[in-house]
């Protein structure tokens, strides 16, 4: 499985924020397929004048200082929690040709930002997996890992039969949502301290059946790794190690497949998480 990734992914920074180019420090990013420019794709998910104001935004930020991401610190916010510098706009949208080319050739994108809180923020701007699965105009199951509820996906991809979004996630927790499952929405809200045993509880007997049921054409994972043990305690709480993302590579081995990345905020967790990911699908 290849890796996709482009050099802007490091240009969205904000010095201070835990969503920071270092997540990707550990990995080995020098046998990677170039990720290519999805501004074309960003209609499919998101409405025109969301885009323009993110466009806006960062081609603006900030006033008359220069390149802003040679300057720190130089940001504006969307929300509470999420910066916009002024490569923001351009990584975000080769974040989303990334997630494009993933479905593409069976891949893993390295997209920075994330994405699957988006439109709504919390450290996203593009939502890269509902492009990327809109884009594909396959028969969809998205399993959504990240210790956070994604609540853009689901809102973006709620009602549409050729998906489904099934999603893990650590409750109480930011955004709040995600408690329960609705049409075609499986939430499988996780308590703070949650291990590989209940996960691959969860794997068996909700994950495994409910793919049977959809028989999808393609499987895609929002793949976050602040699940992971080495991230509980930095933004999340959860204790999944190597095994539980085994577990789901397993089960989701006879389809086809491609990950996109989301939250992990320890570069350990990030190259941990990817290489467990690449190493199932050699
Ligand atoms: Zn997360």
């Amino acid at each position: 499985m290849k890796l996709i990734f482009h050099p802007l992914f490091l240009k969205h920074e904000l010095s201070g924020h835990p969503e920071k180019p270092e997540r990707l420090s550990l990995l080995k990013l020098d046998n990677c397929v170039e990720a290519q420019n999805g501004e074309k794709y960003l209609s499919l998910a998101h409405e025109a004048g969301y885009i323009e104001k993110i466009k806006s935004l960062s081609r603006g930020t900030p006033a008359g200082s220069g390149p802003p991401h040679k300057e720190p610190g130089k940001a504006v916010y969307l929300d509470a929690d999420t910066y916009i510098n002024g490569d923001t706009y351009e990584a975000a949208c080769y974040a989303a040709g990334a997630a494009v080319q993933a479905a593409d050739i069976g891949g893993f994108a390295l997209t920075r930002p994330p994405g699957h809180h988006a439109p709504y923020g919390g450290f996203c701007i593009f939502n890269n997996m509902a492009i990327a699965v809109k884009a594909s105009g396959k028969r969809t199951f998205i399993i959504d890992w990240d210790a956070h509820h994604g609540n853009g996906t689901e809102a973006l991809l709620k009602n549409d039969k050729n998906v489904m979004y099934f999603s893990t996630h650590q409750v109480p927790l930011y955004p709040g949502t995600g408690l329960r499952s609705e049409g075609n929405c499986l939430n499988v809200p996780l308590d703070a301290g949650t291990g590989d045993e209940d996960y691959l509880r969860v794997v068996e007997e909700k994950l495994r059946p409910a793919l049977e049921a959809f028989q999808p054409e393609i499987v895609a994972v929002s793949a976050g790794f602040d699940s992971y043990c080495k991230d509980a305690g930095w933004l999340t709480d959860l204790q999944l190690t190597q095994k539980s993302y085994k577990a789901v590579c397993k089960a989701i081995a006879r389809y086809k497949v491609f990950f996109v990345l989301e939250g992990g905020y320890n570069p350990e967790s990030v190259k941990d998480g990817v290489e467990t990911v690449i190493n199932q699908f050699v």
